[in-house]
């Protein structure tokens, strides 16, 4: 590993000030992914911001919703009485990542912020956009059966490796943002957060550099009683999604008032399958419905040479996180 200086920042300003003024300085918070990146010498920062004892813990009742803080850690926010009750899809999913021993650490901020697991970004040997704009995707070509197969480009075809953020898509979070000059903030609609990789895939996230996350706002929300976070991955713990699907309904009269479906393992970003929800509005709740849903929103994706197989899994991830979030997630 390469030196580097460690400071701790007093406050969020301070914070803010400290990385602005260092080009080649990163916040750490858990540190479960930046010191395994510097590890790897694919982040090479010569500063790390210690954030970690920043007051952004809190996870309270706000008019719109739930705040939840970006330094809770994830399992303090999965384990949060709030949460469980009036967010079940986010407990699930973020319980469904990593292990125990990361949840303790990994802060809701950093998972957000957390870094695509391509083999080849982890690589330096070889080339990666992502990770040297303008060298090749060497995923492209390569082994690339964990990959995309929505809105990926030529310049890279990595999935986001965060089950939160799929649970957040689907619940219409908002990441609040301080910006550089440390006063003022604004917030990120989460399905805006992360983004496509067109040509410029290193510039994977909507903040600027500099900019830290405070808190992620979960909007009120009827999904409580019919949620289900699906995650299919060649484990259960500690493996990334090959597959996994957030579906939430709100039902009214025996028919689906409104519809919700994320995925992840299949994007650059939390993927919101927008022509499911809108098929299932309406409707009855049926395995049909679900099926034909699910059938709709495939459609679109486009297999990479070794993927395939993905297309026939999100169909099925889908319907099955639909059957199961109809069942209020008792199964
Ligand atoms: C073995 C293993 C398995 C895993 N499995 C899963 C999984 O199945 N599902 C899943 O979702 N995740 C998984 N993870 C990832 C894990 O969830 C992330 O590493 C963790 O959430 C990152 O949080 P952190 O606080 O440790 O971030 P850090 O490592 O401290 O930081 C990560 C990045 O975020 C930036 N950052 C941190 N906080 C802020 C902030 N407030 N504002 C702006 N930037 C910030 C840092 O500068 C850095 O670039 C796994 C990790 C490991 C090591």
């Amino acid at each position: 590993m390469r030196p580097f200086k460690f400071t701790k920042a007093k406050d969020e300003a301070d914070a803010v000030r400290l990385v602005s003024a260092n080009r080649d300085a990163q916040y750490i918070a858990g540190g479960t992914n930046i010191v395994d990146l510097m590890k790897e010498d694919v982040r090479r920062p010569n500063e790390l911001i210690d954030i970690s004892g920043l007051k952004l813990t809190r996870i309270k009742t706000i008019p719109s919703g739930l705040s939840i803080g970006a330094l809770a850690t994830n399992t303090d926010t999965a384990n949060h009485p709030l949460v469980r009750q009036q967010f079940p899809l986010l407990s699930q999913a973020i319980l469904a990542g990593a292990s125990a021993q990361i949840r303790n650490m990994a802060t809701n901020g950093g998972n957000l912020m957390q870094q695509v697991r391509c083999w080849y970004f982890y690589d330096v040997a070889v080339a990666c956009n992502r990770r040297e704009p303008g060298s090749g995707c060497s995923a492209l070509g390569g082994l690339n059966r964990r990959y995309a197969i929505f809105g990926w480009s030529e310049s890279c075809v990595a999935v986001n490796p965060s089950d939160m953020a799929v649970a957040l898509a689907a619940l219409d979070a908002v990441v609040n943002v301080t910006e550089t000059s440390g006063t003022t903030g604004y917030g990120i609609p989460i399905t805006e957060f992360h983004k496509l990789p067109g040509d410029a895939p290193h510039r994977d996230k909507a903040l600027e550099p500099g900019e830290l996350i405070t808190s992620i706002e979960l909007p009120r929300n009827n999904f409580a009683a019919n949620s289900y976070y699906l995650k299919v991955g060649e484990r259960t713990s500690y493996s990334f999604a090959l597959v996994s699907v957030a579906a939430a309904l709100e039902l009214a009269g025996g028919r689906i008032k409104q519809a919700r479906v994320a995925l992840g393992g299949v994007a650059n970003k939390p993927w919101r399958a927008y022509d499911a929800e809108k098929m299932l509005v309406g409707k009855t709740p049926s395995r049909e419905a679900f099926e034909a849903a699910a059938a709709e929103e495939m459609k679109k994706a486009q297999p990479l040479e070794h993927n395939e197989y993905k297309v026939e899994l999100g169909r099925r991830a889908i319907t099955l996180a639909l059957l199961r979030a109809f069942k209020g997630a008792a199964e």
